[in-house]
Order: structure tokens, then sequence, then C-alpha cells
């Protein structure tokens, strides 16, 4: 029989909250997973799936097994005149794989998710996105271990099955389910660059850049630019980054809220920016946040960020019950105000 070395883990995470795991494993290698899972399972004992701690809100106390997933490795399947393909392990932080990409000659849209903090592990998982991009269209299949059917060990399960979509998948769905250990991506090679989102267009012209000449690597540059003017650094301002999600109502719910606020004076929710999303309306949580009292108010331990209400901020000694009532209070006044419910974008672990 396999002995497992559980090793107590100070667990990290961009919120700043203090975390520990009495029972952790740093996870280097598929092949530790299928022994830990099972005596996870014989005993009926929860396990916590971790990249790098920049989506979750932790407890003090981790509920029984933490895996802290570091699988490395990024390696060139194969290559044509139109693509390029990798597959790369859960480990690698997101960043070091966006600019091994740049670095490569490769384009297609990642760059314009450059600097989003995580493990590539995680990118699936909510199915990451920034600058009218997300992760889904470059992944090819997403390497998995199913726990509900352990005996079929890992297995490769293609793009079209992961049921992505806005800052959703299966994995987010049933986190209880899958552990994700490898990626396989799919970037062309042909040096198109996406620059149709009006931020990346207003960033390159403060930068003097053409959008007709703008390489792959400028636009990683002018998002860079754009996120580090907007968004705090979690190293000195610890956050998860947008703490909500843009809620997507369907068009007749959308329309009755119009009909509702008009003449009542109340906030007019056709005055928050919105765009067509399918047969849904998607609304700009920021812009909801903006118009409750939430960036006027004081700060305490924890707050909205000025500059960005989407993101909540620890701002010293708060814990995950603290972090989690503000949200909650913030939720409510914009069901109050608007009769619209924000969803919670980071997992609260625990
Ligand atoms: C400043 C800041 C800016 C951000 N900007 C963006 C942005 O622009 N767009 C965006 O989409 N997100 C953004 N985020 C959120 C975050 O960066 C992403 O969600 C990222 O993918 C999380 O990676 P992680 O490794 O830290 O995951 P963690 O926080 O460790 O985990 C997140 C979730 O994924 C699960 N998970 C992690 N790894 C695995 C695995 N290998 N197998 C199974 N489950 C796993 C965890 O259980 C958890 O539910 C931002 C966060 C911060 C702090």
């Amino acid at each position: 029989m396999t002995t497992i070395q559980f090793s107590p883990l100070a667990v990290p995470n961009t919120l700043g909250l203090p975390a520990h795991a009495e029972q952790g494993v740093v996870i280097t290698q598929p092949e530790q997973l299928v022994p830990i899972l099972t005596y996870a399972d014989e005993r009926r004992l929860a396990v916590s799936v971790l990249g790098s701690g920049s989506n979750v809100v932790l407890p003090r106390k981790m509920p029984s097994i933490t895996l802290l997933m570091r699988i490395p490795g990024i390696q060139v399947i194969d290559s044509d005149s139109s693509y390029r393909r990798f597959e790369v392990g859960c480990g690698v932080s997101w960043q070091g794989f966006v600019r091994f990409c740049l670095g490569q000659g490769l384009g297609g849209g990642i760059e314009n998710l450059t600097l989003i903090p995580g493990t590539v592990g995680a990118a699936p998982i909510q199915n990451i996105g920034a600058y009218g991009v997300e992760v889904a269209e470059f992944i090819e299949a997403v390497e998995v271990f199913d726990r509900q059917q352990h005996s079929a060990g890992r297995l490769w399960k293609p793009a079209t099955e992961c049921a992505f979509g806005y800052r959703d998948s299966c994995f987010k769905r049933q986190p209880e389910r899958w552990v994700v250990t490898r990626i396989r991506f799919r970037l062309p090679t042909s040096g198109r660059v996406r620059t149709d989102y009006a931020g990346i267009t207003d960033e390159l012209l403060r930068m003097g850049v053409s959008l007709t000449t703008a390489s792959a690597t400028t636009i990683a540059e002018a998002v860079a630019r754009t996120r580090r003017r907007k968004l705090p650094d979690p190293r000195r301002h610890p956050n998860a980054g947008s703490f909500f999600k843009n809620p997507l109502l369907p068009k007749l719910q959308y329309d009755g809220l119009v009909a509702r606020s008009g003449g009542q004076g109340q906030s007019a929710i056709e005055q928050i920016p919105n765009w067509p999303q399918g047969p849904d309306i998607k609304l700009s949580a920021a812009a909801l946040i903006d118009q409750t009292s939430w960036k006027q108010r004081p700060a305490e331990r924890v707050a909205v960020w000025q500059r960005q209400p989407l993101v909540i901020v620890n701002r010293g000694g708060a814990d995950a019950a603290d972090i989690t009532q503000f949200a909650q209070a913030i939720q409510q006044s914009v069901e109050e105000k608007f009769g619209v419910v924000l969803e919670q974008e980071p997992q609260l672990l625990g």
C-alpha cells in the first residue's frame, strides 16, 4: 500500500486570508492523485483543489485534504502553417504561458489575457476572460481526473464537452468531481490580433500605436498598462479580482425591470451599460455597484476598490466571514435598487 505524505500548509491566496491546511499535498505529477483520492474516498474526506488561490475565499482551517496543483511543463505537440499545439501542466503560471506564446510569435487573442493571475490548470475552471477574449477559444482538450469514475483514470475531455460559458464550465459546476492535470491548447500562427475591444483601442491610441500595425506584443503591453492602472496589485492590496460576474438577464426580465423602474424615481436600469449576449442582456456589474453608495462608505477592514468597484479589497485583518458579509451587503443593495441579483465569482471553500 502506498503511504501518502501529508504536511501542514499555509495556503496561499491573493485575498491575504489566514488559511491553514493540516493535510496538504503539493501535486507535481498526475500519478500522485490516484492514491490520495482513493484514500479520501475510502474515508469520505473532503478534498480542496487549488492553484495559486487568486479566485477563492478560504476559511482559516481548510476542510480535510488540500491539494496544491503544481504539475510543470510546456510541450509543443505539433505545428503546421496555421496552428501550433501545446500541452501545458496545470501548475504553470498563466502569465508564464502567455509570455511563452508571445515569445513564439503567437497571438490570436491570447495576448488580451495578459496579467491574469493564477495557474494554467485553473484557467478552464471559470473560463478566464478579459478584453473581449475567453480562454475556451484556445483550448482543444482538458486532461482531468474524474472522481466519479476512478477506474477510468485520467482522460482527455474535449473542449466541446466542457460546457464553457461566461465565467463558467462543467468543472466550476461540479468542483468535487474534477481535478485538472494538463491542458492542450491550439493557437493560430497567423499573427492575427484582436483590437476590437474599446479599452484596448483607447490604450493603443494613448501609446501612439496604429491599430492596423499593432502586434500581439504591443497589445499585451496595452492590456498590461490598462490593468495596472485600474486593478489593485494583490501584493499591496489583497484581492481576488472581480468579485461579481456581470449579470445575464433574459431579455423579457430586463424589459420588465426597465418598465418597472420608469417613472418611480428609482435609478433607471437602462442607464446601466449593457450588451446583448445571445438571447440575454449582459449588464455591467461595476456600473450597478457604482450606483449604490459603496464607493463612498468609509473604508474599514474590507472595502471596494475606488477605480474598479467590482474588486473587494482586504485592507488588513479580514477573514472569510468579513469578506462574504461585505459581499452580501453589496448584493443586497444592488438587488434592492435594481432588482438584479449579482452572482459571486470567487469560489467559497470550506
Ligand atoms: C488582481 C486579479 C485580477 C484578476 N483578473 C481576472 C480577469 O481579468 N479575468 C478572469 O477571468 N479572472 C481574473 N481573476 C481571477 C483569477 O485570476 C482566475 O480565476 C484564475 O484562473 C485563478 O487561478 P488560480 O490558480 O489562482 O486558481 P485558484 O484561485 O487556486 O482556484 C480557483 C478555482 O479553481 C479550482 N481549481 C484550481 N486549480 C484546479 C485544478 N488544477 N483542478 C481543478 N480545480 C482547480 C479551485 O478549486 C477553485 O474553485 C483575477 C484575480 C485577481 C486577484
